[in-house]
C-alpha cells in the first residue's frame, strides 16, 4: 500500500471508531485539512480541484458565509419558539425566489428531514400514502424516505406504498418521446397504486434526476406527469436538494426549467454552504392542513445561526452573479466535454445543464453498454492528478460534474485537459 503511514493509521482509527457503515472515496483515500474556493488541501498543502462538492456551493469557506455564521454565533443561537427577526427575514427572502404567491417555508437540518416532512404534509393533505419515485432515485435516510429511495439497492426494501417509474432518459430512450413516456409511466404507477387500494399522495422527483443518471432535456418534460398526479388527487414534490440554488444555470430552481408548479419544494445541501440547513416551501393551504393537526418543532431547524448562513448564501449568489456563471461556464464546460467526445469513443453522451453535467461512458456506442470499470479507473486517475470527481447512475458509469458555482474557465480547462490525458492513457 503506497499510502503514507499517517493516512494508514488514520484509516485504522476511523474504522475502529466509526465502524462498517461508513465508506471512503477512492482506492487511495484523500486526507484533507482545509479548503478555500474551489480547492481542497491535503496535509502537505497540495491543492485538489473540487469538481464534486455542490454543498460548499458558493465556494469552500466563503468569507461572507463564515463571517455570517461566526457573527451570529457570538450574538444569539436558540430555537424557533422565541420571536426573532432572522428566521422571518430569511423565509421571506427564500420565498421571493419562487415568484409564486401563497407559499410558506419550514426549516429542517437535512434534506432527508425535509423530504420526510414533505411526505407528512402530503399525507395529511391528500389522505393518501402512495408515493411515486424514479427507478434509481435517492431522497434520503430516514426510514420513510429510505423506503422511497431505490438507489440504496436491495439492502433497503421499498415501502409497500412506493412505486417506481423509469427515469426520463433521452439517451437510451427515444429523445422525441421523453415527456409522453414519462407521463404514461406515472399514470401506470398511479393506476397500480389505486388497484392495490392505495391512494396516491405524491410524485416525488429530483428535478435533475441526478442519481438516475442526470436527465435534464428536453426542458418541459415534467408537465404531463405533474398533471397526472394532480388528476389523481396527489401532490407534486420537487426535490431541489441537488438542482436548487442556481445550479442549473438558467433558473434558480430546477423545476422552473420545466415550467411546472410544485405543491411542495424541498431543499438542502447548498442552502447553508455546508452548514446543516435544509427545509421546504409549500402551498399555504397544505401547511395549514398539517398545522391544524400537528405542532411542528425541530430543535435546530431554522435557528438564528443557520438562517444567517442561508441569508449569506443568497447574498453571495446574487452579488457574485453565480447563477450566470453556472450558465456560462457550465455551457463552456459542456462544450469541452462534447469536443472530447469527438476524440474518445468511450464518451457515449454528454448531458445536463449549468453546473450539473453527466458524461456517460460506454464501451460501445451502438449497444450503449455501460463502461463501469473504466469509469472507476477514470475517477481514480483524476484523483491522482489532484482533480476530485465522482460517478453516478445505476451502473456507476456517468461522470458527475458538479463543481462549486464560482468555478471558472481556467478550472474547466484544467479538468478537460486532465480528462483528455486520462482517456488517452486508458
Ligand atoms: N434528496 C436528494 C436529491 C439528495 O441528493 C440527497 C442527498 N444526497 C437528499 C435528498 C438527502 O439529503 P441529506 O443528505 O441532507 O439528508
Amino acid at each position: 500500500d503506497s499510502l503514507p503511514q499517517r493516512e494508514q493509521a488514520l484509516i485504522r482509527r476511523r474504522q475502529q471508531a466509526l465502524g462498517q457503515a461508513y465508506r471512503l472515496f477512492y482506492q487511495q483515500p484523500l486526507h484533507v485539512v482545509r479548503a478555500e474556493g474551489v480547492y481542497l488541501y491535503d496535509p502537505d498543502g497540495q491543492p485538489y480541484l473540487d469538481v464534486y462538492n455542490n454543498v460548499a456551493s458558493v465556494g469552500h469557506c466563503h468569507p461572507q458565509v463564515v463571517d455570517a455564521i461566526a457573527s451570529q454565533a457570538a450574538v444569539l443561537n436558540t430555537h424557533t419558539r422565541y420571536l426573532n427577526d432572522g428566521i422571518v427575514d430569511y423565509a421571506e427572502r427564500l420565498l421571493s425566489t419562487l415568484a409564486m404567491p401563497g407559499y410558506q417555508a419550514m426549516f429542517t437540518c437535512t434534506g432527508s428531514e425535509a423530504n420526510d416532512l414533505a411526505l407528512r404534509l402530503a399525507g395529511s393533505f391528500t389522505g393518501g400514502q402512495g408515493v411515486i419515485v424514479t427507478a434509481h432515485a435517492y431522497h434520503g435516510v430516514t426510514s420513510s424516505i429510505a423506503a422511497c429511495s431505490p438507489a440504496f439497492g436491495d439492502g433497503v426494501p421499498l415501502g409497500p406504498n412506493v412505486r417506481t417509474v423509469p427515469p426520463p432518459d433521452a439517451y437510451r430512450g427515444n429523445a422525441q418521446d421523453v415527456a409522453a413516456r414519462f407521463t404514461r409511466d406515472v399514470q401506470a404507477a398511479i393506476a397500480d397504486l389505486q388497484r392495490h387500494g392505495i391512494r396516491p399522495a405524491a410524485l416525488l422527483v429530483d428535478t435533475l434526476f441526478t442519481s438516475d443518471g442526470v436527465f435534464a432535456e428536453p426542458a418541459g418534460f415534467l408537465q404531463g406527469a405533474v398533471d397526472a398526479i394532480h388528476a389523481a388527487g396527489g401532490l407534486f414534490i420537487a426535490d431541489e436538494v441537488q438542482a436548487g440554488f442556481a445550479r442549473s444555470g438558467s433558473h434558480f430552481w430546477g423545476f422552473q426549467r420545466h415550467g411546472v408548479v410544485p405543491d411542495i419544494i424541498t431543499m438542502g445541501k447548498p442552502m447553508g454552504n455546508g452548514h446543516p440547513l435544509a427545509g421546504l416551501m409549500a402551498r399555504a393551504d397544505i401547511i395549514d392542513c398539517f398545522g391544524a393537526q400537528v405542532r411542528y418543532f425541530n430543535t435546530f431547524g431554522g435557528n438564528p445561526v443557520s438562517v444567517a448562513a442561508g441569508m449569506a448564501v443568497l447574498d453571495v449568489i446574487e452579488r457574485e452573479g453565480l447563477q450566470q456563471n453556472a450558465r456560462d461556464t457550465g455551457a463552456y464546460l459542456k462544450a469541452g466535454f462534447e469536443a472530447l467526445a469527438g476524440k474518445h469513443a468511450l464518451i457515449g453522451d454528454v448531458r445536463g445543464t449549468g453546473f450539473f453535467i453527466g458524461v456517460e461512458m460506454v464501451s460501445d456506442r451502438d449497444s450503449k453498454t455501460p463502461a463501469s470499470a473504466q469509469t472507476t479507473r477514470i475517477v481514480n486517475a483524476l484523483r491522482e492528478r489532484r482533480i476530485l470527481i465522482s460517478a453516478t447512475g445505476p451502473a456507476g458509469n456517468i461522470l458527475k460534474v458538479r463543481p462549486q458555482l464560482p468555478f471558472g474557465r481556467d478550472h474547466a480547462d484544467l479538468l478537460l485537459g486532465a480528462l483528455d490525458a486520462v482517456l488517452a492513457g486508458l
